[in-house]
């Protein structure tokens, strides 16, 4: 077995490579998986225009391959596998991937979240070409256009309330005739003049014109068994994310719906073990925000490994409190 790491950074989206950054100035020679896809969620964007210092905006996929080059540039050790297992009861913490053992003092969780798709082949092929789950990175793209949201939660109200400020209307298709979404979401989507429901109806296809782009959706009623087309540029995809934590299960504390619960920054209920970005988000979900919390693990992981070091030494309330 080689020997223990100091850092092991699980995830490389905008948080795992920040903190790879990170721990890597800081001399701590990190270990990171980025997994067989790697670059998370950013790498399925298109233009990515509000990541501060890209005043020209950026691809989604080309400042992932920055982020990466920038992590391996201060000696950021990258193996492309997926995580198997992990062994977080025990001192050094376990790491498993593709049936090899590695041990590490302390580790970084990194390992995102994904917006919940609906599954239509054609949702796919159209993805990044009209077809969003994200409003906040591209409702800009649809000024004076026609779209719609699927969904009927917070999620979905918050997105069709967002794209208001950019498109011509925004239709909201719900599976049911009542909401998910908290009351005071309703009420607004409800009362926002550009938003209008379609309920108990599913969408059954997206349909592409030509040029590969949305032209409309095809939406088979629930309750009626009929069939609709509605003409429109943009469907978002607004159904709810899915943490990564299924390694984590039964060893961290997790949130109801699958969020690792931090306190005081990245801390977990485990020791050295931390946890940025998405994982750990289900709230703000930016690229800038994962990247400011993954650069939050490592100082929280470099401060850990020093009080390893000298016990005695005085440490911030962060890791004192613990
Ligand atoms: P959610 O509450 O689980 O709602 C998901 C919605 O999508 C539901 O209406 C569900 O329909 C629908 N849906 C799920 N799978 C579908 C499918 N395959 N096809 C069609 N529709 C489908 O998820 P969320 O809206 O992301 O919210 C998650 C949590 O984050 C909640 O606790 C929420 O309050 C919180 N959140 C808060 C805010 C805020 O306060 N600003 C913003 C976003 C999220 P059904 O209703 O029929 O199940």
């Amino acid at each position: 077995m080689a020997d223990t790491r100091q850092i092991i950074i699980v995830g490389s989206g905008a948080a795992g490579l920040t903190a790879a950054i990170y721990a890597a100035r800081a001399n701590t020679s990190p270990l990171l998986f980025e997994g067989r896809q790697p670059g998370g969620q950013l790498t399925i964007t298109t233009e990515v225009e509000n990541y501060p210092g890209f005043a020209e905006a950026i691809l989604g996929p080309d400042l992932m391959l920055r982020m990466r080059a920038q992590a391996l540039r201060f000696g950021t050790e990258i193996i492309t596998e997926e995580v198997e297992s992990v062994n977080l009861k025990v001192k050094p913490i376990e790491v498993v991937a593709n049936g090899t053992r590695y041990t590490t003092h302390s580790l970084i969780i990194a390992t995102g979240a994904e917006a919940k798709l609906l599954g239509l082949p054609s949702e796919a092929k159209l993805m990044g070409h009209g077809v969003s789950a994200c409003a906040t990175c591209d409702g800009f793209f649809f000024k004076n256009q026609r779209v719609a949201v699927v969904g009927g939660g917070d999620t979905a109200m918050e997105e069709a309330n967002f794209l208001t400020k950019f498109a011509s209307e925004v239709k909201v298709v719900h599976r049911r005739e009542e909401l998910r979404a908290s009351k005071i979401m309703q009420d607004r989507a409800f009362a926002n003049p550009k938003i209008s429901f379609i309920w108990d109806s599913e969408v059954e296809e997206v349909l592409g014109g030509k040029e590969g782009k949305v032209t409309g959706i095809r939406l088979l009623n629930l309750k009626t068994g009929t069939r609709t087309e509605h003409e429109l540029e943009g469907l978002f995809i607004g159904i709810g994310h899915r943490p990564n934590t299924k390694l984590f299960e039964g060893q961290l504390d997790l949130t109801p719906t699958g969020y690792i619960r931090t306190v005081t920054g990245t801390l977990t209920g485990v020791p050295g073990v931390f946890a940025a970005g998405d994982v750990q988000d289900s709230v703000y979900r930016q690229a800038i925000t994962a990247a400011g919390s993954g650069c939050m693990a490592a100082l929280d992981a470099e401060r850990y490994l020093e009080e390893l070091r000298h016990p005695h030494h005085a440490l911030p309330p962060a890791v004192t409190s613990r």
